[in-house]
């Protein structure tokens, strides 16, 4: 995508505007689809909620992906996509027997992540193989040492309840046919990777039905020069070697899988907006632009720090800005950053705007949630159109209360 294109689409939809380019992520996903060459079956389920507009998940249904999801509702996205049941994986946190027991009912692969769910499920229906998920409490502390901590968190079945665990599948009859472990952003390097992946691997020796194990995601994506990024070559080389060696132990091909969001989709895209104000103070100039973390939180909530460009003038003397939003709420993207002369009326890009972008947009302030366009191969195709009014309204109902 060139600046040229996003200028025009910018023009031609309106700001502020999602654009994802279609040959990065498949780009992504076939350099993630390489580093595991090595393994006979490999899965690689795309974690829905990074980005969820429907034709984002059937683009990447069509280059081989599975789907991860986390609640009922992106379980139908995906079957709206046109995406089969057997290629949907389940794995949501604290969720009612009922939520859990509506997404079996479509078919999809279960994933628990509580001892309570996993006995009342088990009983009441032990002829649906689920899988689990273990905390293995591994995270990186310091530089690259590993230490054995994150007790207190809230995801997956603690590796200390494993006798637990296997009380319920016996007693129940249950089987578990997947082990998995999502540990997030916990995880910046291949050993720490590695060693969390040891006690998943010790793990599914005590289950003697698996199809499946799955390492989760966590990888890391360059935001600017000079970032921490996940060398997936490297990790992908590693541990499809350990994979495969746990399988002959074990006596049967598994398939290894992962659920990568990020790592997928972040760098694909770019968010426009439009540079409603330049105000300059005493100390400080800001360039105000026609959005906020309504539409683009990551900064805000996260501390995440994406590139700016200005697209409208990319040759102009870079000079000191902050650029804030227009919300009535303290909303900066960037402070002091360096960009281009920033004229009223140009178009801002940000960078990796990708991943938890718009899928946390929201509708503060009564603005409408943005369009979205996927491009690919020079194309460019609407994929949500701008909220209207209308729909702001929707759902709302006016009464008389006096
Ligand atoms: C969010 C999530 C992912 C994706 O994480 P990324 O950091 O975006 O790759 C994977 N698995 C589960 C269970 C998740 O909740």
């Amino acid at each position: 995508m060139t600046r040229e294109d996003l200028l025009k689409l910018a023009e031609e939809y309106g700001s502020p505007l999602y654009v994802y380019d279609g040959n990065k992520i498949e780009f992504q996903y076939n350099r993630l689809k390489a580093a595991f060459k090595k393994v006979n079956r490999l899965k690689i389920n795309y974690a829905v909620k990074a980005l969820s507009n429907i034709s984002v998940l059937k683009f990447l249904h069509d280059l081989g992906a599975g789907m991860d999801t986390v609640s009922l509702q992106e379980v139908r996205l995906c079957r709206e996509a046109g995406i089969p049941a057997e290629d949907i994986i389940y794995t949501p946190n604290g969720v009612s027997m009922e939520e859990l027991e509506g997404a079996a009912a479509l078919g999809v692969q279960i994933n628990i992540d509580n001892l309570s769910i996993l006995e009342q499920f088990g009983t009441k229906h032990p002829k649906i193989p689920v899988c689990i998920r273990i905390n293995p409490h591994v995270m990186a502390g310091g530089n690259t040492n590993i230490s054995v901590g994150h007790i207190d968190s809230k995801f997956g079945i603690s590796i200390h309840q494993l006798p637990h665990i296997k009380r319920i599948v016996e007693n129940t009859g249950m089987s578990v046919n997947g082990i998995h472990m999502h540990t997030g952003s916990d995880i910046l390097d291949i050993e720490v990777f590695l060693y969390a992946s040891e006690i998943l691997f010790e793990t599914a020796a005590q289950f003697s039905d698996l199809e499946f194990i799955d390492f989760g995601s966590g990888f890391k994506v360059p935001y600017k020069e000079g970032d921490i990024e996940t060398n997936i070559e490297e990790m992908g080389e590693k541990l499809s070697a350990r994979f495969n060696e746990f399988c002959h132990e074990y006596g049967r091909e598994l398939t290894l899988a992962f659920e990568p969001g990020k790592f997928l989709v972040s760098e694909a895209g770019k968010f426009l907006a439009k540079v409603n104000v330049v105000k300059q103070t005493t100390s400080t100039v800001f360039a105000q632009i026609d959005s906020g973390f309504n539409h683009f939180i990551r900064p805000m909530f996260y501390g995440s720090n994406h590139e700016i460009e200005n697209i409208s003038n990319p040759d102009g003397k870079p000079r000191f800005y902050s650029v804030v939003g227009y919300i009535c709420e303290t909303d900066t993207f960037a402070n002091n950053r360096r960009i281009s002369e920033i004229s009223e009326g140009d178009i801002i890009s940000f960078s990796n705007a990708g991943a938890y972008c718009f899928s946390m947009a929201s509708n503060y302030n009564s603005r409408y949630r943005p369009a979205e366009i996927l491009s690919y191969s020079g194309k460019f195709h609407l994929i949500r159109e701008r909220e209207t009014f209308d729909e702001l309204i929707a759902t709302q109902k006016l009464i008389n209360i006096h």
